[in-house]
């Protein structure tokens, strides 16, 4: 059992917090929404009065905040981790925030006596709920090890990327992968009932040859398919829209600052932007088919 300080309740941070409960730590928990907080409680955990009590007695600190700039305040800010947290514990973000927020406030921690891993996820609500999210882990290797078990009992494919800041490089070259495949295969789709060509027959051919991807196989924007994809139930996310805006955007902005040409990750930035504009940022990402169609 490990004494764990988890910041951040929200639809991931909740499910991922029982998770923990679930395989036997002891959780000391906060959030500045006190329903969120009330759901922790009810499921077990301890209340904490403040982010710097949720911390002063714990082994390993968890954070899953919305964005960087929540990050940077919980853990460099005022009565924030790295001044409240006991020395030696570890600290773990799993948050999906900027690659160069991840290193900064890393190597902080460094400099303040304390190992951290950025750790963000992939696999949605029900991925944290079911504890079969993919963590894609940055830092030392001596920090990840201590971090694997309860990482473990969150996720079910936990991958060590490299040093710190490159669990969120993992994750926003794979999503900017994912949003433009998306809309590739949505055009496609789109294309072939213009041409007549049925669904169905598309998806048994693309899903067996070169068109082959996630976006095709396991999430088909058109119902029928893949009975289990949101397109079955009038792209209700799911992932949202305004999620893959997110994404798209960390990933353009770490593309500026490095200096890789990714067009085509712009490309898709500006179109699920328009979709999100017309008032479609709480549907799934998939749904940004019927944009393409020039359907309202
Ligand atoms: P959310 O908005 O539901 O939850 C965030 C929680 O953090 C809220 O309960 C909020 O009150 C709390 N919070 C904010 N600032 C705080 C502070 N200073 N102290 C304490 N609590 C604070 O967001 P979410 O959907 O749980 O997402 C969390 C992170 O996970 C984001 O970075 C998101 O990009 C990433 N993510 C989300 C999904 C998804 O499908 N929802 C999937 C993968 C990754």
């Amino acid at each position: 059992m490990t004494a764990i300080g988890f910041i951040g309740l929200g639809n991931m941070g909740g499910p991922m917090a029982r998770n923990l409960l679930k395989a036997g730590h002891a959780l000391k928990a906060f959030d500045l929404s006190a329903a969120a907080l009330d759901a922790a409680v009810q499921a077990g955990a301890t209340k904490a009065s403040a982010l710097a009590d949720a911390v002063a007695d714990a082994e390993i600190v968890v954070t899953m905040l919305p964005a960087g700039p929540h990050v940077r305040q919980a853990y460099l800010g005022e009565g924030g981790i790295l001044g409240a947290a006991r020395k030696g514990a570890l600290l773990i973000d799993c948050s999906t925030i900027d690659v160069g927020t991840a290193r900064e406030v890393s190597a902080a921690a460094e400099t303040a006596g304390f190992a951290m891993v950025d750790a963000p996820v992939s696999g949605g609500v029900g991925g944290a709920e079911a504890a079969t999210l993919t963590m894609m882990v940055g830092g030392t290797e001596a920090a990840f090890a201590r971090a694997r078990p309860v990482l473990e009992a969150m996720g079910r494919t936990v991958v060590h990327c490299g040093g710190p800041g490159n669990g969120q490089a993992a994750k926003i070259c794979n999503n900017m992968l994912l949003g433009i495949s998306m809309i590739g295969t949505c055009e496609a789709f789109a294309l072939a009932e213009k041409l007549g060509l049925d669904h169905q027959k598309l998806f048994d051919v693309a899903s067996k040859s070169s068109g082959q991807c996630w976006s095709v196989t396991t999430y088909c924007p058109v119902p029928g398919p893949v009975p289990t994809s949101p397109a079955n139930r009038d792209y209700q996310a799911g992932f949202t829209a305004d999620m893959m805006v997110k994404d798209l955007r960390l990933a353009q902005d770490a593309a500026q600052k490095s200096g890789a040409a990714t067009p085509l990750g712009a490309a898709a930035q500006a179109l699920y932007s328009l979709y999100t504009g017309s008032g479609h940022g709480a549907a799934d990402f998939s749904g940004i088919i019927r944009m393409l169609r020039g359907e309202n």
